[in-house]
This record gives C-alpha cells, sequence and structure tokens, in this order.
C-alpha cells in the first residue's frame, strides 16, 4: 500500500490512524502539492456490505459541515474498486492518545469540550448528529486546536430515516453511548450531548462513567445504573463542573442541557469554584433529573410485559440482529433487573447466555487499540487511596465532603450538617448490615429531609446535589419494593443482568 497513488493524485505514505471502520493515512495529493489525511476501508467493504454505503455517506455528511472545530473533508474517491475520503490532516494526537496517561487538569478538560460542543453546535445547526463522540474521535492539533472527526455513522436528523440507518442506529461506542442509542430509540442532539458528558466524565475522571467488563455489560449499565458522581473519582472538583457533568449524563434526553451552545455557555464559567448554577434557573432540575435512578428514569423497564416493553424488546432484539450479535438480546433484554448492592448483581445469567459482545460486529468502535479506555484490565483505577474502594463508603464520604464544603462555604450551618451525618451513619450502618428494609426508610426519610432543605434554602448547590446524587445511586441499588398485595401480581420472575454488571 504504501506508495500506491489513488487515481493519479494522492500518494500514501505511512498510516497514521486506525479505528474500527478504516486506516487513515499521511498521504500527499500530488496536484495541490500538499500533505493531506486519506480514510480506506479495512477491508472494502467486504465483511460488511453496507460500510463502503456507510463510508460514502460519510464523506457526503462531513463535507456538509465547515467550522475549525470539525475535520474538514477535500475529496471523496474510488481508485481500482477502493473508495476513499481526503481530509485535512490533522497533525497532533487523538483525545485517546492523550487520556492513556491519565486525567486532565479540569481546565484543560473544560477547554476541549468547549471545542467539542462548538463543533457539536455546527453539526447540530446542519441537522446532523454524530452520533459516535468519543476520545477517539476527538483530535488535538499540535496547535492546540481540537477537531472532531469521524463522520461514519452521523445521522441527518431531518430526513426519512432509511434502511441503513436502521441497522446502524445503536452503532456507537458503549462507554460513551447514550440510553437512547443502546435501546435503538430516536437519537438527536442530545445523544451527543451525553456522549459529552462522558468525555468529559473521562478526561476528569480519567475513566468514563461506565466501564463493565464487557460492551454489552456497559451498555446495560447506561441505561440503568446512575454513575458515581464524579467527585467521587476526582474530588475537589468546581461544583459547577461537576454538576455539569451529571446534567449531561441523564438517562433521559429531556433531563439534558437543550443544545451544545448551552454547554458551551455553562462550561464558559464551570472550571472556577463558583457554586452558582450553571445553566440558570433550570440548573438544580436538571442535576437532579441526572442522578435520579434509572429504576425511575425508565420505570416501564421494570414493568410485567406489556405492549410498552414488549415494543421496546422489539426494538432493542432488531438492533442487535442487525449487530449479528443476536446472543446479546438475552443480557440487553434483561433490562428490568435491579443490581445488587454496590452495583453487583444479585443473579447473573450463565456465561453461555451472554457470549458475545455488544460491538464485536460493531466495526465502527470495536478497536481496543484506537479507545485504551475501552479496556478495562488497563485502565488506571483514578481512585485517591484516600477514597474508600467499596462504592457505597466512597458515595457516603463524598456526601459526608460536600456537607463540609458547604459548611466551609457559609452555606449550611454546621447543626444541620451534624443532623444530615447522623442520617448518613444511620443509613451506611443499616446497608452494611444488609438491612434493605431499614435501609430504604432511612434512605427514604434522608430524600424527604434534604428535599425539605432544598425547598427551604437551608441546603443548596453542591452539598444538596451530592447528597440526592448519593440516595438515588443508593435506591437504585436497594432490592425493588415489594409489589402492593392488591390483586393477583404478575410480575415474571426478574431477569437478570449481564455478569459482573
Ligand atoms: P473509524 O471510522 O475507523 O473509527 P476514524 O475516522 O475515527 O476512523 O479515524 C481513525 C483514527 O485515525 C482516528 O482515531 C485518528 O487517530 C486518525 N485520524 C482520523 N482522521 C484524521 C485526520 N484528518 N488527521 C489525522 N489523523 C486522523
Ligand atoms: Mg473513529
Amino acid at each position: 500500500m504504501v506508495g500506491r497513488l489513488l487515481n493519479d493524485r494522492y500518494e500514501l505514505r505511512s498510516v497514521i490512524g486506525r479505528g474500527g471502520m478504516a486506516d487513515v493515512w499521511l498521504a500527499v495529493d500530488g496536484r495541490l502539492g500538499r500533505p493531506v489525511a486519506v480514510k480506506m476501508l479495512h477491508n472494502d467493504g467486504g465483511a460488511d456490505p453496507s460500510l463502503p454505503e456507510r463510508f460514502e455517506r460519510e464523506a457526503h455528511t462531513a463535507a456538509q459541515l465547515s467550522h475549525p472545530s470539525i475535520v474538514a473533508v477535500y475529496d471523496f474517491g474510488v481508485d481500482d474498486g477502493t473508495p476513499y475520503l481526503v481530509m485535512e490532516l490533522v497533525q497532533g494526537h487523538s483525545l485517546a492518545d492523550e487520556l492513556a496517561a491519565g486525567p486532565l487538569d479540569p481546565r484543560r478538560a473544560v477547554h476541549i469540550a468547549e471545542q467539542v460542543c462548538d463543533a457539536l453546535a455546527a453539526a447540530h445547526d446542519a441537522g446532523v448528529v454524530h452520533r459516535d463522540v468519543k476520545p477517539a474521535n476527538i483530535l488535538i492539533s499540535d496547535e492546540g486546536g481540537v477537531k472532531v472527526c469521524d463522520f461514519g455513522i452521523a445521522r441527518i436528523t431531518d430526513r426519512a430515516q432509511t434502511a441503513l440507518t436502521a441497522t446502524a442506529t445503536v452503532i456507537g461506542t458503549s462507554s460513551y453511548m447514550a440510553p437512547e442509542q443502546v435501546l435503538g430509540e430516536p437519537v438527536d442532539a442530545r445523544t451527543d450531548l451525553y456522549a459529552l458528558g462522558c468525555v468529559l466524565y473521562a478526561m476528569l475522571a480519567g475513566r468514563p462513567p461506565f466501564l463493565a467488563d464487557s460492551p454489552v455489560q456497559t451498555a446495560w449499565q447506561q441505561v440503568h445504573q446512575a454513575a458515581v458522581p464524579v467527585t467521587v473519582l476526582r474530588p475537589g472538583l468546581p461544583p459547577r463542573l461537576a454538576g455539569l457533568v451529571g446534567a449531561l449524563l441523564a438517562k433521559r434526553a429531556a433531563d439534558r442541557p437543550a443544545s451544545a451552545a448551552q454547554v458551551r455557555a455553562a462550561l464558559a464559567g464551570a472550571a472556577s469554584g463558583a457554586t452558582t448554577a450553571v445553566l440558570g434557573g433550570e440548573a438544580p432540575i436538571r442535576g437532579r433529573a441526572a442522578v435520579r435512578p434509572p429504576t425511575r428514569s425508565l420505570p416501564e423497564l421494570a414493568e410485567p410485559p406489556a405492549p410498552a416493553t414488549r415494543r421496546r424488546g422489539r426494538s432493542v432484539g432488531i438492533a442487535l440482529a442487525a449487530l449479528g450479535a443476536a446472543a446479546v438480546a438475552v443480557a440487553v433484554l434483561a433490562l428490568g433487573t435491579l443490581p445488587g448492592r454496590s452495583g453487583h448483581p444479585a443473579a447473573a445469567p450463565t456465561p453461555a447466555e451472554t457470549t458475545q459482545s455488544l460491538p464485536s460486529a460493531d466495526t465502527s468502535s470495536a478497536a481496543p487499540s484506537e479507545t485504551p479506555a475501552e479496556t478495562p484490565t488497563d485502565t488506571p483505577s483514578p481512585t485517591p487511596t484516600d477514597t474508600p474502594s467499596d462504592p457505597t463508603e466512597a458515595m457516603l464520604a463524598a456526601a459526608r465532603a460536600a456537607l463540609e464544603a458547604q459548611v466551609g462555604d457559609g452555606g449550611l450551618d454546621s447543626g444541620t450538617a451534624r443532623e444530615l451525618n447522623r442520617r448518613l451513619d444511620r443509613l451506611g450502618r443499616e446497608l452494611a448490615r444488609g438491612n434493605d428494609e431499614r435501609a430504604a426508610a432511612e434512605l427514604a426519610g434522608l430524600r424527604d429531609r434534604i428535599d425539605q432543605l432544598h425547598q427551604d434554602g437551608t441546603l443548596t448547590g453542591t452539598g444538596y446535589e451530592a447528597v440526592l446524587s448519593l440516595a438515588d445511586q443508593l435506591a437504585a441499588n436497594l432490592p425493588a419494593p415489594a409489589p402492593s398485595a392488591s390483586g393477583t401480581d404478575p410480575t415474571p420472575e426478574p431477569l437478570s443482568p449481564p455478569p459482573g454488571v
């Protein structure tokens, strides 16, 4: 391949990047005498007949966009049966490369996120949803500019959905994939904002919010588990920044910030330590929604089979079949089950039920080499040594720390903080004893109390968000309340999450 001349114009010099779908070459445009990047499918689409079509769509979609933070497309052609895409050459590295060295300084993370927001705002304004926003698709030039690349699975929102986009619906990278994308539901600009939230989280914490042993488990977590607050993994973050990350990770798109421009504006002041709401008057509502336990955010999934549930199950099944990963359906259809305490499953399907992983047929995302953070085993734990390793303990500690910080800021009186800390102590004790009913009662009392304190203005900002987040996550990990005694109970034996979730 080295030295190959495409259409007598582009001479391939060396491979500079490799994704799930394609290789990207450094090449020279002989006609204009300048270096360019040339993207070529790994296998000319032989393994997946839809790839060349997707590739050409990528060229058309990206060519519509002209923005300094989006990699420019120069040309598309076919040489001897091989399609290729010619792009602006970004001399630099990807964000995935940068994250391999660990988490970033919050100011740098914000700077990068701001530029990604600019790129997304431009794409969304043009009616394009990227659908694969992740560190490997964010390039950083040697001059420091950020450029979003890889519109390979982008979708133009205002056109009728074609068969192609239907099968591509769940393609993406599960660690950065919004719940609606996992479920094969319609996506929009807010789907990219969720992914941006995952990227921001990864930049700050050194790992994305959900990172299980397999892509299927990770996808399951995207739908059902609340993320551990980023401040647990990275204590001391500016509260506004942590709040924004939480808002972006809302399970329901409606609870996320509405636009990339809105996120951009919020980011502008988020790296400072101020505790004012980042998203105007709606911030507490959005932040609150963001940390609602997914079992409540998506209640229909926990209910007995009903039309809505069957519809959802069918769409997931179709999406998975499109990936050639039918066995995964068993795992992903197990969407209604609560995880056990601390995220451990109460029961797990046998390995035979979940032998395949979601992106195994997902050519745009199954590249561990492209996404180091996707490989759980080589992800360094950024958990500081003074943070308890047990997630429940870590969350309790984070809540206490947030209360303490708020007392320090003069935003909470120490008497109320002591009262809340006593409640946290009681809750921790009941959880440690495995007394779920009493823990649930403590949790309910705690929620009522913080809601009351929030309403009367005693508990605001970080303290409120942290305790609420903790309460929501613990509630998500407690067994579901017993069904009401009235009538017959048609609830079937609950399905279980994939192993290790
Ligand atoms: P895929 O669709 O296979 O994921 P990408 O378009 O993401 O392919 O490209 C794969 C990798 O190639 C990227 O992660 C990046 O490292 C590199 N790359 C892509 N486009 C460019 C470019 N224009 N300039 C420099 N490197 C690039
Ligand atoms: Mg890519």
